[in-house]
């Protein structure tokens, strides 16, 4: 006998195509793309649209206090859902794939499931979170923050947007301050398809991406102080050159970056020298470091050997160093279980995976606080994103769904057809 999870679920792909289409729609930039930040009007017509789907697709619509949208399709058993979601605001002249993938294709494959009539054990719920981007409030990702208890409901609501308005007021305003209570019931599970948003998948034409994690990120500003002098009467070896010590500095960053090598990544993001004139030898200089790697011990080691060569700069230039850390983020694993499911997954389907970490937030790492999760990654085209030419094939979408359809199932466990 065959069980119903042995035939992989294939999207409607002229429905799931054509509802990315006309989310685009909403919120179009005149500058190209689209804007739907958050809260705003164009994500208020954004969010009516999506809920209008989870509502044809059957499925049992709450919206929480600080706007977190969850759709539940029952299963069999009550208790803990397994839950798949992304979110569906933008930064300004998005593409269209950016979060609206992994919403529209939990919606579809609720009603896949529909139309086969399959019904599964522990209910399946599709959310979308709050302000992800950070674009209009700060924090980034805090919907998912605060559904996982990560922040105060009350600091959530009273977040101040770039347009000066209250996050609380903004969600009264779109009718989106909803009953029902935060932080959410943890998920028994937490799966999130995604487009990659960078080249390695397209480079190594793998069409599924297994996401070990989000990898750690360490920001730090380094600042020189020395004496402004004239460029023309200081002789070299009388200077203290504030602004060859931070040039020397960040050339320093770059090389221990070489010798660690990948998967680290380190950037000199702000070079500033002061006065900034062309014929003064600069009295002050700073520049910010950003440095990411999956792996926190490894993030720690570099960020000492960094703060070593800053000092030893500082000596040779005769000038005081000040470093500052600016933020530091803990690396956060995924689910080794989930992870291997994604790939059992791609290997029944056909398809070929490679592992790598996610270089951008997501609300996953937030619901992986609460509940084991993984996420799925497909293909950007020329690795662009947050861009109107954002593209990810049509092909790899139907493989991505396949891909999550197929974890979900098995998360949510014991199928039967009626
Ligand atoms: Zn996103």
């Amino acid at each position: 006998m065959t069980r119903p999870t042995d035939v992989p679920l294939r999207a409607d792909l002229d429905r799931l195509m054509g509802r990315l289409a006309q989310l685009a729609d909403v919120g179009r930039d005149p500058h190209g793309g689209t804007t739907r930040l958050a809260l705003s009007d164009a994500d208020r017509a954004g969010r009516d649209l999506v809920v209008g789907w989870m509502h044809d697709a059957g499925l049992d619509v709450t919206v929480d206090e600080v706007g977190n949208v969850v759709g539940i399709r029952p299963g069999r058993i009550d208790g803990p859902v397994v839950m798949t979601g992304s979110h569906i605001d933008t930064v300004r002249r998005a593409g269209a794939y950016d979060g609206n993938l992994g919403v529209l294709a939990g919606i579809e494959l609720v009603e896949r499931l529909d139309e086969e009539r399959i019904t599964t054990e522990r209910p399946i719920a599709v959310a979308f979170f709050t302000n992800e981007e950070g674009a209009r409030f700060q924090p980034d990702m805090l919907g998912s923050l605060a559904y996982v208890g990560g922040i105060d409901v009350r600091e959530a609501l009273d977040a101040p947007s770039i347009d000066g308005q209250r996050l609380g007021d903004e969600l009264a305003r779109i009718g989106y301050a909803g009953p029902h209570p935060c932080p959410g019931s943890a998920p028994a599970a937490f799966v999130e398809l995604h487009i990659e948003q960078g080249p390695v998948l397209e480079r190594a034409a793998v069409p599924i991406g297994v996401v070990t994690g989000v990898q750690a990120i360490s920001w730090q500003q380094v600042t020189y102080t020395g004496r402004a002098r004239h460029a023309g009467t200081t002789p070299m070896e009388l200077r203290n050159d504030a602004g060859r010590a931070a040039i020397d500095a960040a050339h320093r960053v770059h090389e221990i970056a070489h010798e660690v090598g990948a998967p680290l990544v380190a950037t000199i993001g702000s070079l500033r020298l002061e006065p900034d004139l062309v014929n003064v030898v600069p009295g002050r200089a700073s520049f910010t470091v950003d440095v990411r790697h999956i792996d926190d011990a490894v993030l720690d080691a570099v960020d000492g050997r960094i703060a070593d060569a800053a000092q030893l700069v500082a000596r040779e230039h005769g000038v005081d160093l000040d470093r500052r850390r600016l933020a530091r983020f803990a690396a956060v694993p995924f689910d080794p279980r989930i992870r291997s499911l994604i790939e059992d997954a791609a290997r029944r389907l056909g398809l070929a995976t490679t592992q790598l970490v996610s270089g951008a937030g997501h609300d996953a790492q937030m619901l992986a606080r609460v509940c084991p999760t993984g996420m799925v990654f497909v293909p950007s085209t020329g690795g662009i994103s947050h861009h109107p030419d954002e593209h990810t094939d049509t092909d790899a979408i139907a493989a991505g769904f396949a891909v999550l359809a197929d974890v979900v199932r098995r998360l949510a466990g014991d199928e039967e057809r009626a």
